[in-house]
């Protein structure tokens, strides 16, 4: 047998398929030829690598140990735009306010000021004690300063209410859904 005949019949002889009479040729080649046994070495070698699948083994609590080095790191912080979210929702509503009372007023500032003077007068008279000057002096213009002032704070703490009371409990609703699908 020749060298280029042994070569070529080299894989089927290693998966055991050529007849019984080219297997006996191939062995006593190979047992003879150093080329050709090496050559088997090599192709016994690159079968190895082609058919053995190469699966890492996993721990058996490989899931349960990911999901709990997961859990015990830091949650990232949801605060930081805690404060610009803050400001948003308190110009939003300033700017609703503002526009709603534009409307009921009708559409002449002035009579906005006469609502607002008329709305916080009494309060302006109880907080002007010290003021009481600039108050005799423009009792207008200092009744509507405090009267925005007022709403402004009202403004503020029903936002800081929405947002500090019923923001978290809506997320926490939202959690628990999400946890129940
Ligand atoms: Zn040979």
């Amino acid at each position: 047998m020749h060298c280029s005949s042994c070569e070529k019949l080299l894989d089927r002889y290693l998966e055991g398929t050529l007849t019984p009479r080219q297997m006996i040729d191939i062995s006593a080649h190979i047992g003879s030829c150093a080329a050709c046994a090496h050559l088997l070495e090599e192709v016994k070698v690159i079968d190895a690598l082609l058919f053995t699948t190469n699966v890492p083994e996993l721990p058996a609590n490989f899931t349960f140990a990911v999901m709990a080095e997961a859990r015990s790191m830091p949650s990232p912080k949801p605060h930081q735009h805690r404060l610009l979210s803050f400001f948003t929702l308190y110009l939003a509503a300033a700017w609703i306010a503002a526009v709603a009372l534009f409307i009921v007023s009708g559409t002449s500032l002035p009579k906005i000021g006469a609502a607002i003077a008329a709305a916080f007068g009494t309060l302006a008279k109880s907080f002007s004690g010290g003021a009481a000057g600039i108050a005799h002096g423009a009792p207008v213009l200092a009744t509507f300063s405090v009267g925005v002032l007022t709403i402004d704070l009202t403004l503020a703490a029903a936002a800081a209410a929405v947002y500090f009371l019923i923001r978290p409990r809506l997320a926490a609703h939202l959690a628990s859904a999400s946890e129940a699908q």
